[in-house]
């Protein structure tokens, strides 16, 4: 069978065997080249399902809300990643989810009614086609991972503070604070994020210099040491900010300095969740 077909069989039992109330996956987009998402309930529409390049997307984020119901899942490596960092915050439960894993060797770069045999930015330098968590694993991983971690942020490491400065100056300039990179983002689920607080007001409505790098920064930090590098912010972002170098830059300190790496295991304590009473800040000592 080829994966949509074990996808498929394997849906069809958990749905029938009520052992899940639902399955999230992928099915075919109406311009019948792209991928979307699918809930399944019934096991009649499990045929629906497919899997192959151009499934891109991180389902993981749909679990939030369906926090009391035993759902069962696709996800990719990179994907499984995110189900462990939630498990680690104690927004969703093991015995909630079902994950049919997929042994994906990469996915394409995608756009609305065009298909590409590239593999996406992120697929062509990930470290990670092994799958950390998974109930049902379906296909076998063949792609080695990538021989350097973090060859896209070399060039920003090697510019000085000014020209870094500069950089993110004219990139955040073009925010139109959508918040679609949040709104995707598997570790952005707080009830009310900071931007949208008027007391206190952490940061202005206006769409400004001074209010977008406060924005873009503060999300940035927040997702430090939790990020899991799926790059879903970057790809959804409408103007094409180059929201990965910032993260993965923080995600290559973090596991520098407290050699962590987000959803890798479940019950790693995470470093700026944790503290050691014997704990040095290295600040005024
Ligand atoms: S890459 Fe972006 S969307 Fe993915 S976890 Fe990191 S900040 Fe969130
Ligand atoms: S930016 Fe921060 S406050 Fe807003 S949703 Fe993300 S983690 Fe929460
Ligand atoms: S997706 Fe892009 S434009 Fe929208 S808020 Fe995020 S950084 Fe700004």
């Amino acid at each position: 069978m080829n994966p949509s077909e074990q996808i498929r069989a394997k849906a069809k039992e958990l749905l029938d065997s009520k052992t899940v109330d639902c399955v999230i996956g992928y099915e075919r987009s109406t311009d019948g080249k792209n991928a979307r998402p699918l809930f399944v309930y019934s096991s009649k529409d499990a045929d629906r399902l497919i899997f192959d390049q151009t499934c891109a997307q991180d389902l993981v984020r749909y679990l939030l809300n369906r926090k009391d119901k035993v759902t069962g899942i696709v996800v990719k490596p990179c994907d499984s990643r995110a189900i462990n960092l939630l498990l680690n915050e104690h927004q969703i439960q093991r015995d909630k989810v079902y994950i049919i894993g997929i042994a994906c060797s990469g996915v394409a770069k995608t756009d609305w009614n065009k298909t590409s045999d590239k593999l996406r930015d992120a697929c062509q330098i990930c470290q990670q086609h092994k799958l950390v968590v998974y109930d049902f694993l379906v296909g076998e991983a063949k792609a080695e991972p990538a021989a350097e971690a973090y060859p896209d942020i070399k060039s920003m490491e090697e510019k000085s503070p000014g020209e870094r400065r500069a950089f993110w100056e004219e990139q955040f300039s073009r925010c139109i604070r959508c918040y679609a990179c949040r709104q995707v983002c598997p570790g952005c689920y707080c009830s009310e994020c900071f931007v949208e607080r008027l007391d206190p007001l952490w940061v202005g409505i206006r769409i400004a210099p001074g209010e977008n790098e406060m924005w873009n920064t503060m999300r940035a930090f927040h997702l430090a040491g939790r990020c899991i590098g799926c790059n879903a912010c970057e790809l959804v972002c409408p103007v094409n900010i180059p929201l990965s170098l910032l993260n993965r830059k923080l995600e290559k300190d973090v596991q520098t300095l407290f050699k962590f790496q987000s959803g890798i295991d479940a019950d790693a304590p995470p470093p700026f969740a944790a503290f050691q009473k014997d704990e040095k800040l290295g600040v005024a000592e």
